[in-house]
């Protein structure tokens, strides 16, 4: 019992935990609860089920984060990656996946697998003993998510996300832009420079509401339901319930001085603020938002200084289990107060099919070397594994913590590069070489 890996939930960091275990030796079995007990998004009751889009994003290894996290799982014999290669379809510099074959071949796969056996149904309760890999997804069953606040407390459990967009520090324009925090509170310089100010005129703030009012809204999937508190409204309902109401919430102007024009006092003011310890990223304060994506950047580089903004993630509202990552688990995916679990995928706070199975990727392997006694270091964290385990457990932060895809904001920078849109291209492939030379060496160390 206690040499067995568990792995609750066989979706896409599920299956591949079990893979990485598995083909190091360890006995694994996957506690799967459909199709007994179905999600309102999964369809079928294979592994690896894509929930929605067919797509794994760009397949750059050179120039994108997530292209280069497929490099890292190719790399690493990952049993996503390649069984979505075997089903690609046609899309240019993306990888879609041809989705029900795709499914089938990972639930065979993993069921062909001498080490692995696949149990159906749910789990309700967190175990006490046993080496456990929670993988349960955004879709956590309603009794295992109980389980896991009453463990990790209320307010360290989500049921939506509510994600504010995410942009690239180095993409504002800082000659309109200002630091300074409200009334200038703080007792550090740090604390009082520590929102990012973009200033309104009445004919901005004007143009923007009717831009939002008039842009293209998300539905909430069948099955989700709008259950946001009056804490998180979408920016556009904030605006439908009044021209004025963002004026008066997370726009309003007061207490702030344009340090580009003293002089001026803006009539709105949009605030951004450090979204991980390196100040890479920053996120806009207030501005969860169910616009559609292309909508949305139309719509937010209206706000004088985000003109040129790059977007490392657009927001969303979403029907979407996660824990508290950066204040609940250790660097080797544990949960503090129970170290016998670990947990992987979307439910730790990361976002998307190839975030999700890397994490998998990450924790199976990490819980079989526990059980076979070796010790593994986690990812290194100039690798895209490595930066988006660390953003997770540690580098985000932790108040207000939201689900997050890999990106290059999450890198380290490396010395001497030109930063800015003109150095981007050098800086991406030295992020990508430097990537895949930890990522080899670190393999290395476990053949
Ligand atoms: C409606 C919706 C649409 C989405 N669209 C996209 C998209 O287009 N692109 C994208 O990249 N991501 C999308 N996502 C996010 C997507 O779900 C994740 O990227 C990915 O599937 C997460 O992988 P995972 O392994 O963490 O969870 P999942 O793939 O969801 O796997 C979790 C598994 O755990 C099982 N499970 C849950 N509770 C229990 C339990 N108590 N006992 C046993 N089994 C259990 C579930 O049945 C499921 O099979 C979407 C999510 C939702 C909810």
């Amino acid at each position: 019992m206690t040499q067995t890996l568990h792995i609750i939930g066989g979706g896409m960091a599920g299956s591949e935990a079990a893979w990485q275990a598995a083909n190091m030796g360890v006995q694994v079995v996957i506690h799967e609860m459909r199709p007994k007990v179905e999600t309102f998004a999964h369809r079928t009751g294979h592994l690896a089920e894509m929930v929605c889009s067919n797509s794994f994003r760009s397949d750059d290894d050179e120039q994108n984060a997530v292209g280069l996290l497929h490099w890292e799982m190719r790399a690493a014999n990952g049993l996503i990656m390649a069984t979505a290669d075997k089903h690609r379809l046609p899309a240019g510099g993306a990888l879609a996946v041809d989705r029900d074959p795709f499914a089938a071949s990972v639930t065979e796969a993993l069921k062909a697998h001498q080490n692995i056996s696949v149990d159906y149904g749910e789990i309700s309760e967190l175990p006490n003993e046993g080496h456990w890999i929670i993988a349960t997804g955004p879709l956590t069953s309603t009794a295992l998510g109980a389980a896991i606040q009453e463990e990790t407390g209320a307010d360290r459990l989500a049921f939506f996300d509510a994600i504010a967009p995410i942009i690239y520090a180095d993409s504002i324009d800082m000659d309109i832009a200002w630091l300074q925090s409200r009334y200038d509170k703080g007792d550090t310089e740090e604390e009082r420079k520590a929102y990012l100010n973009c200033p309104m005129t009445k004919d901005e703030y004007e143009a923007f509401i009717d831009a939002l009012l008039a842009a293209d809204k998300t539905e909430f999937h069948e099955g989700e339901t709008a259950g946001y508190f009056d804490g998180c409204l979408p920016i556009e309902v904030m605006a439908e319930r009044g021209r004025e109401t963002l004026r008066f919430g997370p726009m309003k102007p007061v207490g702030l001085t344009n340090a580009h024009k003293p002089d001026d006092k803006p009539y709105a003011v949009v605030q951004l603020r450090r979204d991980n310890a390196m100040g890479t990223l920053l996120n806009i304060v207030g501005f969860q938002t169910k616009m559609k994506y292309g909508a949305q950047t139309d719509v937010l580089k209206m706000i004088p200084g985000l003109e040129n903004a790059s977007f490392a993630r657009l927001g969303g509202i979403h029907r979407n289990t996660f824990i508290n990552s950066p204040t609940l688990l250790d660097n080797q995916m544990r949960l503090k107060s129970k170290p016998n679990i670990r947990f992987a995928g979307q439910v730790t706070g990361v976002e998307g099919y190839v975030e999700s199975a890397a994490m998998g990727l990450l924790a199976g392997r990490l819980a079989a070397a526990e059980i076979l006694g070796t010790h593994m270091t986690t990812a290194p964290l100039n690798t895209a594994m490595g930066a988006l385990v660390h953003h997770i457990t540690g580098g985000a932060e932790a108040k207000t913590f939201q689900p997050m895809n890999v990106n290059f904001g999450l890198f380290q920078p490396v010395d001497g590069l030109k930063g800015g849109r003109r150095g981007r291209k050098d800086r991406y492939k030295a992020y990508t070489d430097r990537a895949k030379a930890e990522w080899q060496s670190w393999l290395a160390l476990q053949a």
